[in-house]
């Protein structure tokens, strides 16, 4: 019997912070080249679970798998080399630098040219192109996201890890955001990306997750875990 290899799999993963543990046994499965969206409260360990994919927290039992690899104890860097990437929370852009010098930084490891660099960001993120020399600290916190999410790709990864990204964004903009998404998930990365109750993403997603409490309370098609989350937060009125 073949095993069906997946992107990204966790395996009833037990972690927490010090003396508090707080994922209960975290099980998901992420095939490759689709979008899994995990939603859930405040609080209820999403971004815990993208730490432990990150190699940031450790798993203390269950097991992590990259591609069909054992990765358990993994630090960030070994992670990363798997390609695992994961845009950093407020985004990490350089606000002193231009849009161009910022995408320079990260230019030096890539096996791409930068011309290369430049043509694939540009057409993934036109606002990017139209604001190649405009310093990324006065850039709205959309284009930073764009900018952000350009940078990452530059490492070509296998699987890419996105918290919250509409987080304080004008909807407009995260359509535009989660366009590009499932236009990367087409070209074969795999994504995990966290949101609260985002109806955008469950428009974008493969797959779904809802996460209360650390633990998975359902997963399934977008359209089920819609009708899930709509049931329990809100009365079945959205
Ligand atoms: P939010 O949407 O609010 O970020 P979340 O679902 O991503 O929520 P987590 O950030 O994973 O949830 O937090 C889950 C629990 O872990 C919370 O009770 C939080 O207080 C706790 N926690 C998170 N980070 C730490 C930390 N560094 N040290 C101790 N406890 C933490």
């Amino acid at each position: 019997m073949t095993r069906t290899t997946y992107a990204l799999e966790l395996a009833d993963v037990v972690a927490g912070y010090g003396r508090i543990e707080v994922l209960h046994g975290v099980s998901l499965k992420v095939p490759t080249g689709s979008v899994f969206a995990l939603l859930g409260p405040n609080g209820a360990g999403k971004t815990t679970t993208l730490q432990v994919c990150s190699g940031k927290v450790k798993a203390r039992t269950g097991c992590l798998h990259v591609a069909g690899t054992h990765v358990n104890g993994a630090s960030p860097e070994a992670l990363a080399k798997a390609g695992v990437c994961r845009i950093p929370e407020g985004r990490g852009v350089f606000p002193n630098l231009t849009v161009e010098e910022n995408l320079r930084l990260f230019s030096y490891s890539s096996r791409l040219s930068f011309a290369e660099i430049l043509d694939r960001s540009f057409t993934r993120f036109r606002r990017l192109g139209e604001r190649r020399s405009q310093l990324a600290g006065t850039m709205s916190g959309g284009e930073q996201q764009m900018l952000a999410m350009s940078r990452a790709l530059i490492s070509e990864p296998g699987v890419l890890l996105l918290d919250e990204i509409s987080m304080g964004l004008a909807p407009l903009i995260v359509a535009d955001l989660y366009d590009v998404i499932g236009q990367l998930a087409e070209d074969g990365i795999s994504i995990l990306l966290v949101e609260q109750f985002a109806r955008t993403a469950l428009a974008v997603a493969d797959y779904a997750a809802v996460m209360t409490q650390g633990r998975i309370a359902m997963v399934g098609q977008p359209a089920d875990v819609a009708d899930f989350v709509n049931e329990a937060y809100l009365g079945g009125a959205a």
